[in-house]
């Protein structure tokens, strides 16, 4: 009997041949669907015993799976055991094509914690989180509007791996990936976690909807106050966010007696 996941994926293709594929006309576009649904078929055919096939391109989890066994150096600080083992993670489809794994960066103490969606181009070539124009309007508004040095606070994203062309996580890639953040949530036990829009917004505290109607509320999360803002490539292409963000950033201070 045929497992439903490869008739799922057997269908996903026929639906792409039969009725998307002939109505898109963005070339990039196509090949960027193209390139998702071939990755995640063949990965449930290679897993499969049914049809042990190879697909061309599609990079073989098996040894990473094999360096992931191996153990620890449990010497090691905590945030830098999780940083091995997110070194070594192939659980998605990101991380084959990633040039460099962006962990995340900070203060292992931080009072105030940032998370955003995932990489974007520069921080796949630098390993860094938030060093794109997105990043440096994050780092001013940590450093010219909190009055704090960046390395102070401590800085990570929903995904590890960059997403192609910057779409936002799927959802499948968001669930493989979370356990990393929850770590490094739980490691650094900030005073505040502060989501930076729709994509950290969702996957973290399960909310749907616009950053306009979740920044109106304070959550918590795993004891940790909760704030949500726009995230700053929103900020770089509508200037209007300014003004709510530089709110959200008062209540902060406000909360943490910065001001
Ligand atoms: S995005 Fe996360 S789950 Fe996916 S391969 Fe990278 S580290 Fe692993």
């Amino acid at each position: 009997m045929i497992p439903s996941e490869i008739t799922e994926s057997i269908e996903a293709w026929l639906l792409w041949q039969q009725q998307i594929q002939p109505f898109l006309f963005n070339e990039s576009f196509q090949a960027e669907i193209r390139s998702v649904i071939t990755e995640e078929t063949g990965r449930i055919f290679q897993e499969s015993e049914v049809f042990p096939l190879s697909v061309p391109g599609l990079t073989k989890n098996a040894p990473a799976a094999k360096n992931a066994a191996e153990p620890i150096d449990e010497s090691l600080p905590p945030l830098e055991r999780v940083r091995v083992k997110a070194e070594k993670c192939s659980a998605c489809r990101l991380g084959a094509k990633r040039t460099k794994l962006v962990f995340g960066e900070g203060n292992p103490d931080a009072d105030i914690m940032f998370v955003g969606e995932g990489p974007g181009e520069d921080e796949d070539l630098s390993g860094r989180p938030f060093v794109g124009k997105a990043g440096q309007l994050l780092t001013k508004i940590i450093e010219n509007g909190m009055k704090i040095p960046r390395e102070q606070v401590y800085i990570a994203n929903i995904v590890k791996c960059r997403p192609p062309a910057n779409r936002d996580p799927m959802p499948d890639e968001a669930q493989c990936c979370i356990g990393f953040l929850k770590e490094q949530i739980r490691i650094v036990n900030p005073k505040v976690l502060i989501l930076l829009g729709k994509v950290a917004t969702r996957y973290l505290l399960g909310l749907e909807g616009a950053i306009t109607r979740a920044r109106e509320s304070t959550y918590e999360y795993e004891g940790i106050k909760v704030f949500v803002t726009y995230h700053p490539s929103a900020l770089l292409r509508n200037e209007s966010y300014k003004r709510p963000v530089w709110e959200d950033i008062k209540k902060v201070m406000k909360y943490l007696g910065m001001m």
